[in-house]
């Protein structure tokens, strides 16, 4: 039923609703909520040596809801607690425009994933994209990642209703605009799922 085991080296995660709690145009540190799962989840990825690296839209930039200083306390914020968990992050790179500004680097356009393969020289096939919104599915179909996980936690459930995909308590396979996608209810079930396959560097 699932396709056997690419080798996975890398991970990028959506920020808000994927491994903090969304908050609308959140952007004050002491605002920051891990999910529960997401400390655990990138701790399993990095004792195998799997690469993180977060991309994230932040249109309230653009918009002038907050300013690129508070936009550097909250990202500051994540790494820090993450460094305290012993968890590296390779890192993380925004989009501060807003989507009447077309720029190429707001998701699902590639203009992060061109930023990061290059720099890190990343295969998509050996890439995985994780968010709770279509549009982080659409960003990593775009870069041909090798697999790509909606998860139900921030606008997920909204955007699995809203485009008939299937709930789920675990993970389950499901096929959108064509193209294979996994369904995971959080962070733990895609780890339920990607420690199947075969992790971290050669
Ligand atoms: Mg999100
Ligand atoms: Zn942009």
């Amino acid at each position: 039923m699932f396709k056997p085991t690419p080798w996975i080296k890398n991970v990028l995660l959506d920020r808000d609703g994927t491994i903090i709690e969304e908050k609308h145009y959140l952007h004050k540190p002491e605002d920051i909520v891990f999910y529960p799962q997401t400390l655990t989840f990138l701790k399993q990825l990095r004792d195998n040596n799997v690469k993180i690296f977060i991309v994230t839209n932040q249109s309230g930039l653009g918009r002038g809801y907050f300013s690129l200083n508070d936009y550097h306390e909250v990202e500051k914020k994540i790494k820090n607690t993450l460094e305290k968990h012993n968890i590296k992050v390779e890192a993380t790179v925004f989009c501060p425009h807003k989507p009447e500004q077309r720029c190429s680097c707001r998701k699902p356009k590639t203009g992060l994933w061109d930023t990061l393969s290059q720099k890190f020289s990343l295969l998509p096939e050996q890439s995985v994209m994780i968010g709770d919104k279509l549009s982080d599915i659409k960003f990593g179909l775009n870069a041909r990642c090798a697999i790509n996980f909606l998860v139900l936690t921030g606008h997920g459930t909204n955007e699995a209703q809203k485009h008939k995909l299937p709930f789920t308590s675990s993970y389950t396979l499901a096929t959108w605009q064509g193209q294979k996608i996994v369904v995971a209810k959080n962070l733990y079930f895609v780890w339920q799922y990607l420690k199947k396959c075969k992790l971290g560097y050669s």
